[in-house]
């Protein structure tokens, strides 16, 4: 699962009471739907050990670890019959082109007025767009928020430097967070962006997130020439400096047709980063069907994880993401060795290992703008991510729940396997962090099935635990009960969906 947007506690507390009333429901029934053999937790342990161990280095996207974790997925969806699907470059890859940078390190000199302002070290932090940047008197202006009430860029940045503030703008709806705005900036022709720190969020973790590798789609636009962090108190004596009062300038910055201040201050830079392009891979395989109908079932779920996450010196570096994901694919691999043994189904049947969710649902955005299967062909996609969250008897939620038909077939399957639903809503909190959002982006129905976003307290407990850290081992202590529940579950909406008397198709 993707931690782009973060949830808010205040969430969580409405959501476990709202969850705590639907759990008191009847308990489930035990019912045999279909002929499928059960999907056992012992099924899903045996790959999540061996997806999540030290050998497979945390999964991270261009390392060996990416290697063991396709010749596995590939292997094993060989044995339950999938075969390749005409199109992809590779049979059963899809190669995904990403440009990887890492700051070196990198120097800022201001000149106010003429005379050099002497910045203290800890107070900006930069990073390059190539491997080598060199900027010489490059004019500031500072932008306020970057853009309008439209959501427009609000001033000439061409060639300058644009210092802008974190927080989201105080006027509008639905305007860009800062991230979206920098890149604005940058396309806008600014040659320098900093950003000035915001007490919401630590210096340090902004000085990490700049220090830290950054993976993007190589289609995908670069950023300015050089940006960064400024400090808030850097920023204040900057203004100062340059005959502003910094209170001031944030004030009138504050009006929806603020069109930005140039300041009388010129900055040089200078910024080293190693730069590296290399392709990483979706993983794409078909059931074909018995009765296909142009209509088809789209099974995804991310391979991908942190890989090395801990600093040197830890015992334990390797981030394993035995919950998130190696949970949602062992799913995928028992649900695929399901539909490949029993009958067959009408419609073909496609199984999607993406990589690069953890960097922004990268991998599954690629291949949505380059679909080896027609989009419009996908009647449903169904994401399977950080399903070992729940023990067995936990109600089924869904994200991406509102389309009445879809609804109703996902209630009618889970009812006939004896799980309860818990249809309050309140899992599409977690709709934008996960594989499923870039497909429903493109118009693809996409739904994430299961107990795993349905008891907020369990999942609250593994979000502020072990998620996303060294501890999301393999262990015997992880519930597979739920997960295991889940994959029956997904055995069941696959035959549902890709029945051609049972589902139109649309
Ligand atoms: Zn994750």
């Amino acid at each position: 699962m993707s931690c782009r947007a973060p949830m808010k506690a205040s969430f969580f507390r409405a959501a476990v009471a709202a969850v705590a009333l639907v759990a008191t429901s009847a308990p489930a029934q035990a019912a045999s739907a279909t002929a499928d053999a059960p999907v056992t937790e012992a099924d899903l342990a045996a790959h999540m050990k061996i997806l999540a161990g030290d050998a497979f280095e945390g999964r991270a996207p261009g390392t060996d670890g990416e290697d063991r974790t396709i010749a596995y997925i590939v292997g094993e969806w060989a044995k339950a019959g999938l075969e390749a699907v005409p199109g992809s470059a590779t049979p059963w890859l899809q190669p995904v082109p990403f440009i990887e940078t890492q700051a070196l390190g990198g120097t800022a000199t201001f000149n106010v007025n003429g005379r050099n302002f002497p910045l203290d070290d800890d107070s900006i932090v930069l990073t390059g767009r190539d491997a080598s940047v060199s900027l010489a008197g490059v004019p500031a202006v500072f932008v306020g928020y970057g853009i309008d009430s439209t959501g427009q860029v609000n001033a000439d940045v061409r060639g300058k430097l644009a210092i802008m503030l974190f927080d989201n703008a105080p006027f509008g709806d639905r305007l860009p967070r800062y991230r979206e705005r920098r890149q604005m900036l940058a396309d806008a022709g600014a040659s320098a962006v900093l950003v000035i720190a915001t007490d919401a969020v630590p210096w340090d973790a902004l000085r990490e997130s700049v220090g830290s590798k950054s993976m993007r789609l190589a289609s995908v636009k670069a950023g300015a020439p050089v940006s960064g962090f400024l400090s808030g108190n850097a920023a204040d004596a900057l203004f100062k400096a340059a005959g502003q009062d910094g209170a001031a300038l944030r004030e009138a910055a504050a009006s929806a047709d603020y069109r930005g201040m140039a300041l009388p201050v010129a900055a040089d830079f200078t910024a080293e980063s190693t730069v590296r392009a290399f392709a990483s891979h979706n993983i794409i395989a078909k059931l074909p069907g018995a009765k296909p109908d142009g209509k088809a079932v789209l099974f995804l779920g991310h391979w991908d994880h942190l890989g090395l996450c801990a600093p040197e010196g830890e015992a334990d570096r390797i981030c394993n993401g035995a919950v998130d994901n190696a949970s949602g694919i062992a799913v995928l691999i028992e649900v695929a060795k399901r539909l490949g043994k029993g009958p067959r189904p009408d419609r073909d049947i496609y199984f999607l290992a993406t990589t690069a969710e953890e960097k922004g649902l990268l991998g599954a955005r690629w291949f949505a703008d380059h679909p080896v299967v027609p989009l419009g062909d996908i009647t449903v996609a169904l994401n399977v991510d950080t399903i070992a969250i729940s023990p067995r008897g936990t109600p089924v939620a869904t994200i991406g729940r509102g389309k009445p038909a879809y609804d109703a077939l996902v209630r009618e399957v889970a009812t006939r396997l004896g799980r309860t639903l818990d249809e309050d809503g309140e899992a599409d909190a977690f709709i934008q962090r996960q594989d499923g959002w870039a497909l429903g982006a493109k118009g693809v129905t996409s739904l994430m099935v299961g107990g795993s976003f349905s008891d907020m307290k369990l999942l609250e407990a593994f979000l502020s635990g072990d998620y996303h850290r060294a501890a999301d081992n393999f262990s015997d202590k992880i519930p597979l009960g739920g997960a295991a529940e889940d994959a029956d579950l997904h055995v069941a909406l696959g035959r549902a969906f890709a029945d051609t008397k049972r589902w139109p198709g649309k």
